[in-house]
């Protein structure tokens, strides 16, 4: 259950914030791929740490010790509870809830999260409703640990939103958070509470994973994205020659991903990833607000399009109004023969 609360009375709740914070206990369910922790995991952690109190992790797989090793040395790990099963492989929902309100009724944590990944959102729901409280997704701050900050409207309006349920359960978006460093802590690891009842809602059959050089979208410094403007999933490879001078990641406009240029695991914007790179180039893309809910954070916009009224230019730090098909290759031209 959700109270809007007015921006008067947060000076109250980070008084009282300080206080409540040493009887919470979060309890952080690590994403990874059994080999090692998803980026956003560390970013979920950075704002479990911002509740106060302990943190703990769950980690859930199978084979997933170099995941458990990686973690343990991330400081501020209370302890980290372990379920290495068969049962978990392919991290499915139907096999991972009841392994979750297992350990709560053991811990009774105050929070739970995990990132506002495909993982996280495939999860939080569910056990939100499993625990009988409201998922609260994709948060991008907290003011107490009863108070979060979420965007609505595709990012044009900011809410704050306090929770009055008895365990907190909710997504990070991880660009808001610095991700945690791993390297000087030491965490303990112990088995996780058995869930007693296995899953016969759901299989996992095989995945199919798109395999790339580039770096991954979500954590990549530097990010090119195409939009409609390319009029073709063969002059993508225009933005990959560029993309692999820079070390980028390349990126899609929802336009361009629907007339099948580019796979839909490209999308940013509203309903596709969320990115904050150092540098997200935009080409051919006319920068609708649900595409710049997915890219706004950026740290240094640059936009190309050959329309001077593009929208994208009132988001960008550096505009260029050109042809895409002269002015890419040229730049690639340059970076190549530096
Ligand atoms: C519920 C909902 C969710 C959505 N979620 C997303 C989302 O997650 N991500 C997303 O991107 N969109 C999303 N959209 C769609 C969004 O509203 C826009 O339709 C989409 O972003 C437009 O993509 P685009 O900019 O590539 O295409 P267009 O708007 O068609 O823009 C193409 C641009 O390319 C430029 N251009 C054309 N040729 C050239 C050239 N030769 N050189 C330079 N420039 C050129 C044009 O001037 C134009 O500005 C969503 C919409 C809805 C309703």
């Amino acid at each position: 259950m959700f109270g809007l609360i007015a921006r008067n009375s947060s000076r109250r709740i980070c008084q009282s914030f300080a206080s409540l914070s040493r009887y919470n206990s979060t309890l952080v369910i690590v994403e990874h791929n059994n080999e090692s922790v998803t980026p956003i995991t560390l970013n979920t952690l950075t704002a479990a740490s911002k509740i106060g109190g302990e943190v703990s992790c769950l980690v859930a797989g199978t084979g997933c010790g170099k995941v458990v090793e990686e973690l343990s040395k991330v400081s501020g790990i209370a302890k980290i509870m372990v379920a290495d099963n068969e049962a978990y492989k392919g991290f499915l929902p139907e096999a991972l809830t009841p392994l979750l309100v297992a350990t709560q009724k053991q811990f009774s944590f105050t929070h739970i999260a995990s990132g506002a990944t495909a993982f996280g959102k495939n999860l939080i729901p569910r056990l939100a409703a499993k625990l009988d409280v409201s998922p609260i997704s994709d948060i991008i701050g907290i003011e107490g640990p009863d108070t979060f900050v979420r965007t609505i409207y595709a990012g044009n309006a900011v809410s704050t939103i306090r929770s009055l349920d008895p365990v907190k359960v909710f997504s990070v978006r991880g660009t808001a958070f610095e991700a945690a460093e791993v390297g000087e802590g030491a965490a303990a690891s112990e088995q996780a509470p058995d869930p007693g009842s296995t899953n016969d809602l759901s299989e996992w059959e095989s995945q199919a994973l798109s395999k790339s050089d580039r770096p991954e979208l979500t954590s990549a410094d530097n990010v090119i994205s195409g939009g409609r403007g390319m009029k073709s999933g063969d002059n993508f490879e225009l933005l990959y020659k560029l993309a692999d001078k820079m070390n980028a990641a390349v990126g899609a406009s929802r336009a361009a991903v629907d007339a099948g240029f580019v796979p839909n695991d490209m999308q940013v914007g509203q309903t596709g990833k969320i990115v904050a790179p150092q540098l997200y180039v935009a080409v051919g893309i006319s920068g609708a607000i649900q595409h710049l809910a997915g890219m706004k954070d950026s740290k240094v916009i640059v936009a190309i399009n050959k329309d001077p009224e593009a929208p994208i230019f009132q988001v960008a730090d550096y505009g260029l109004v050109a042809d895409l098909f002269k002015a890419v290759p040229e730049m690639t031209e340059i970076l190549e023969k530096k």
